[in-house]
C-alpha cells in the first residue's frame, strides 16, 4: 500500500445527518422559537395546558389507534425491541463444545441478567426464575468446561455429555424468557395524549380536558421538500365533555388565530364531515360499488384502495382520475340525521366566529380514527406538500384504547412546513445580531469589560465579550461581522477617566458615557426601536 493510500484510509469517517433528518440551526431556530412561543401564548388564552408525552410508546398503541391498514402503521414506523437484540443465541455456543462456545454462552447469560436488572426484560416472577436458573446452569457448565483441557474437546470425554446437556438446558431456559413488548417512535401524538388521559384518570377532571403538545414525530417516508423522517408537530386535543359543534368550531378558531398571529400567508381552511359509525360504512360501501364500476379507468394505487380504503381514492391527485372522481357520490348527501345537523351547526359556529372556510367533500384523513368534522389547512409557498394542519373529531378513540367513552377532537400542525411557508413569504425575522460588542485592551480594561458584560447581560442586552485582547481595529471589524449595534470601547483612558466610549456601528458616531448613563442610554434606545 502506498503511503498516500494508507493516509487516506486513516482519515476518520465524516458523519452526516441521516436522510430525512436535519439540523435546525441559528438563525432559523429563532423563528422556531418564536412560532413555539406564539403557540404557548395563543393556546393558553384558549385555556389549553401543555402535555409532554414520551417519544416512544408501545407499538400496539399506535397500531390500534392509527389503524393497522394505514400507511403510517404498515410502512412508516420506526419500531424496535430492546430485548430481542439480546437473543443472538443461536450462533452462540456453536454446534460442538469449544472454549469459545462456553465463553460466548457466559457473555450471553450475563447480558440477559443485566437486561433483567435494568428492566429491558419484564421484571415478572417467571422471568426472575428463568434468569436465576440460567445463571446457576451456566455456573455448572463453566465448572464442567474447566475440567476439559484444551485438545481433548474432540474425544469422548465423560464431561462432554454433561456439557452438551447443560448447553441445551441453557438454551431451553433462555427461550422461555418472556420478552418486553415492541416499541415505536411516535408517528403522531394523539394516541399518546389519549393514553395519558386514560392513565391519569383525566375523566375525573372538569371536562373537557384541553391539552396541547409540540415535538418531533417520526415516519419512514420518502424524504422531499416539506416531508421529513423526523419532523415536528404542534397539536392540541379536546377530550371529554360533549361533542357540541361549538367545541369543533373553537378548536378551529384557535388554529386560525395562531396562524393569524404569525401572519402566515395564503391560509385556506377546508372542511368536511366524514360521518360516524352509523353512516360512514354505508357510504363507503356505496363508494366502493361505484368505484368498482369504473375500476379500469383508475390507476393502480386507487385500484388497490377500492379494497383497502375507498375513501382515500378521493384524496388522489392523479390528473387522469379527476374526471371520474367528480362523478362519485358525495358523503354530505349520505350523512345520517345526527351527523348532518352536527355538520350544519359546526359551519354556523364557524361563521359566528368569523372563520372563513371552504367545503371540500373530498377531504378525508389518512388516519383511521377520525369521524364527523374533518379539516385541513393549507398555506402558500409549499409546492405539493402544502398542508400545514390536519385535524378532526375522533369520538371513539379513547374507548378503543381501553378508556371510558369519551368525545375527542384535535389537530396537528406540521411545524416544518409552517416555518417553510413563513420563510417563503418573508415573514421570518431577520437574524438577531448582538447588541453590544465590547472592544477592550489591557488587563485593567479586561476586568472592567467583564463587569460591564455582566451588568449589560443582566439588563437583557446580548453582549459579545472577546476572550483575548484584540487591536481596536480588528475588534470593530469583528463587531461588524457579528451584526452588533454598538461597540463599547474600553482602553486605559476609559478606565481611568470612568468615561466609556460607545460607538454606534450603523453611522460610526461615538459618544462618552459614565457607566450608569451608558446603561440608561442603551435602555432608552432599545425602548425606542422596539
Ligand atoms: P400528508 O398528506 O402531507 O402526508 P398527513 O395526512 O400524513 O399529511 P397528518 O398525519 O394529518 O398528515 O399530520 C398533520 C400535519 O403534519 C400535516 O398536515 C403536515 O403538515 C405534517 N406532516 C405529516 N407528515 C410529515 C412529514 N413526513 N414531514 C413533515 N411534515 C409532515
Ligand atoms: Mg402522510
Amino acid at each position: 500500500m502506498s503511503e498516500g493510500a494508507a493516509k487516506k484510509e486513516e482519515k476518520p469517517r465524516k458523519f452526516q445527518a441521516i436522510r430525512g433528518t436535519r439540523d435546525l440551526l441559528p438563525p432559523e431556530t429563532a423563528l422556531w422559537n418564536r412560532v413555539e412561543q406564539t403557540a404557548h401564548e395563543v393556546f393558553a388564552t384558549f385555556g389549553f395546558g401543555e402535555i409532554r408525552p414520551p417519544i416512544f410508546e408501545p407499538t400496539e398503541l399506535f397500531a390500534r389507534s392509527v389503524g393497522s391498514r394505514t400507511d403510517v402503521i404498515g410502512k412508516e414506523m420506526y419500531t424496535f425491541n430492546a430485548a430481542t437484540e439480546l437473543f443472538t443465541f443461536e450462533k452462540l455456543s456453536g454446534d460442538s463444545p469449544s472454549p469459545e462456545g462456553a465463553e460466548n454462552l457466559g457473555e450471553f447469560v450475563f447480558r440477559i441478567r443485566d437486561a433483567f436488572e435494568k428492566g429491558d426484560i419484564p421484571p415478572i416472577e417467571s422471568n426472575k426464575r428463568a434468569v436465576d436458573s440460567l445463571l446457576s446452569k451456566f455456573s455448572e457448565l463453566a465448572k464442567v468446561s474447566q475440567q476439559l483441557k484444551p485438545g481433548v474437546w474432540q474425544g469422548s470425554v465423560p464431561f462432554l455429555d454433561a456439557y452438551i446437556q447443560l448447553d441445551a438446558e441453557c438454551r431451553a431456559i433462555a427461550s422461555n424468557i418472556k420478552l418486553g413488548e415492541s416499541m415505536s417512535l411516535r408517528p403522531e401524538a394523539t394516541a399518546s395524549v389519549c393514553r395519558a388521559f386514560i392513565e391519569h384518570g383525566m375523566q375525573q377532571l372538569p371536562q373537557p380536558v384541553k391539552l396541547y403538545y409540540m415535538g418531533p414525530m417520526f415516519r419512514r417516508e420518502r424524504p422531499q421538500k416539506g416531508r421529513y423522517r423526523q419532523f415536528y408537530q404542534i397539536g392540541a386535543e379536546v377530550l371529554g365533555g360533549s361533542d357540541a359543534p361549538a367545541i369543533d368550531a373553537e378548536v378551529i378558531e384557535m388554529v386560525m388565530t395562531f396562524f393569524d398571529r404569525l401572519e402566515l400567508q395564503g391560509v385556506q381552511l377546508e372542511l368536511n364531515s366524514i360521518g360516524c359509525r352509523e353512516c360512514r360504512p354505508k357510504y363507503v360501501e356505496l363508494l366502493r360499488a361505484e368505484l368498482l364500476k369504473v375500476k379500469d379507468k383508475l390507476g393502480p394505487d386507487s385500484q388497490r384502495r377500492i379494497e383497502t380504503n375507498p375513501l382515500r381514492v378521493l384524496d388522489s391527485k392523479l390528473e387522469s382520475e379527476q374526471g371520474i372522481i367528480a362523478t362519485l357520490p358525495r358523503i354530505a348527501d349520505h350523512l345520517c340525521e345526527n351527523c348532518a345537523s352536527h355538520y350544519a351547526a359546526v359551519k354556523h359556529q364557524l361563521e359566528m366566529r368569523g372563520v372563513i372556510y371552504r367545503e371540500n367533500w373530498r377531504l378525508v384523513r389518512g388516519l383511521d380514527y377520525y369521524m364527523r368534522t374533518t379539516f385541513e389547512i393549507t398555506a402558500q409557498g409549499l409546492g405539493s406538500q402544502n398542508a400545514v394542519c390536519g385535524g378532526g373529531r375522533y369520538d371513539g378513540l379513547v374507548e378503543l384504547l381501553g378508556g371510558p367513552p369519551t368525545k375527542g377532537i384535535g389537530f396537528a400542525i406540521g411545524e416544518d412546513r409552517l416555518i417553510l411557508s413563513l420563510q417563503e413569504s418573508g415573514k421570518a425575522p431577520a437574524q438577531q445580531g448582538r447588541d453590544v460588542y465590547i472592544a477592550w485592551m489591557g488587563d485593567r480594561a479586561h476586568a472592567t469589560a467583564i463587569r460591564a458584560a455582566k451588568d449589560l447581560r443582566k439588563a437583557g442586552f446580548s453582549v459579545e465579550l472577546p476572550p483575548v485582547e484584540q487591536k481596536f481595529g480588528k475588534a470593530l471589524g469583528q463587531a461588524d461581522k457579528l451584526g452588533a449595534k454598538y461597540a463599547l470601547i474600553l482602553g486605559d483612558n476609559e478606565v481611568s477617566e470612568g468615561l466609556w466610549t460607545l460607538k454606534t456601528l450603523a453611522d460610526g458616531s461615538q459618544a462618552k458615557f459614565t457607566e450608569p448613563d451608558l446603561l440608561e442610554h442603551l435602555r432608552r434606545q432599545k425602548a425606542l426601536s422596539s
